[in-house]
């Protein structure tokens, strides 16, 4: 069994192999770890070995884990119910999951009681599974078009979950259908948003997604293992 800072270690010459297959600097890149069903115990190692930004998907696990453990940066990835809104505004660096207008509106409403800026990523359903989150490609610039009229909110890019798939390759359109959107966004120019992080690539895939442009990834099994 490997520790957790050799596994560390894995994820990070694979990324630095990927960033240099792009020709990008690996030092752009973010590491997210995902440290849902992770103990708090463990995630302490995994700052002590360097990691420092930390994803959860249920908000009350990660107001357990805030409460006992000391983490640089955490952020939401899940799905966040309009009535958490609360709990979870001014406690993270980033939201990855606006996924719908209500939810906007919401954090808006919120954000404007408790004095704070949300930073957030729009998600974006790139596959069209019906079960999935996020706004359609074809839905996303007019929602960020929009925003502007919440100004409590700032968008910093995109967020994708892309399909499980056996052949991690399949979902390289997918990421390379999210670049071009984060590019085309990014030429509008709009008021209250900054395309600077494209979160995209998972255990499954992450080398593929930063080899398509992505400079976020958000890392669960390869770091902490099987769940
Ligand atoms: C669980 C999860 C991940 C990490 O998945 P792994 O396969 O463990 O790397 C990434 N993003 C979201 C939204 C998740 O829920």
């Amino acid at each position: 069994m490997n520790t957790l800072a050799e596994r560390y270690q894995d994820v990070q010459a694979r990324v630095k192999a990927a960033a240099q297959r792009r020709g990008t600097d690996p030092a752009g890149i973010v590491t997210v770890a995902v440290s849902k069903t992770v103990e708090p115990q463990i995630i302490k190692t995994a700052v002590e070995c360097g990691l420092t930004d930390f994803g959860e998907n249920r908000v009350q696990e990660l107001l357990r884990k805030q409460a006992v453990v000391a983490v640089p940066r955490w952020h939401l990835i899940g799905r966040l119910q309009t009535n958490k809104v609360k709990d979870v505004l001014g406690r993270v660096h980033l939201i990855h999951s606006l996924d719908r207008w209500e939810l906007a509106e919401y954090i808006e409403k919120r954000a404007v009681s408790s004095g704070v800026q949300a930073h957030c990523l729009l998600e974006v359903n790139v596959s069209g599974e019906s079960a999935k989150a996020g706004v359609s490609v074809a839905e996303a610039s007019r929602f960020l078009s929009c925003i502007y009229q919440l100004p409590h909110i700032k968008i910093k890019g995109l967020m994708t979950v892309a399909p499980e798939e056996d052949n991690p390759e399949r979902n390289r359109p997918v990421f390379k259908e999210l670049k071009n959107l984060f590019d085309d966004i990014d030429r509008l120019n709009l008021p209250g948003v900054a395309m600077d992080f494209l979160s995209m690539g998972m255990t499954q895939d992450f080398g593929i997604a930063i080899e398509e442009g992505s400079n976020m990834i958000r890392v669960g099994r390869a770091l902490f293992g099987p769940r």
